[in-house]
């Protein structure tokens, strides 16, 4: 038997504040057993959608961007495909992709 669902898009949702300010960004699931992450983050967009028709004071300053780790992972409901990838932010592999960006390769 084949699963026909699809792999999960890297971005949950935003959030666009009322005013300029920070960029806040959630990652969730980088480890695709654990899926805590990506559920936290959904209820926190299901509860910033409710909160301005329960407060009317609420403002939100900046913006808020959820993302997905691992989608490969995420879909197969296991910790990893090829690597961990919470276990990839080396001071080699930021250098490694600085050097592409500055390269123009958009990552
Ligand atoms: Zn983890």
């Amino acid at each position: 038997m084949t699963s026909t669902a699809t792999i999960p898009q890297r971005i949950i949702n935003r959030y666009d504040g009322h005013e300029h300010g920070a960029l806040l960004i959630a990652l969730g699931g980088m480890h695709g057993n654990e899926p805590a992450g990506v559920k936290a983050i959904e209820t926190v967009f299901e509860m910033l959608a409710q909160e301005p028709s329960k407060n009317s004071n609420f403002r939100f300053k900046g913006r808020f961007l959820g993302l997905r780790g691992n989608l490969s992972a995420l879909h197969a409901h296991c910790r990893q495909i090829e690597k961990d990838l919470n276990r990839q932010f080396t001071t080699q592999n930021i250098h490694r992709l600085k050097k592409l960006t500055r390269n123009g390769v958009k990552i």
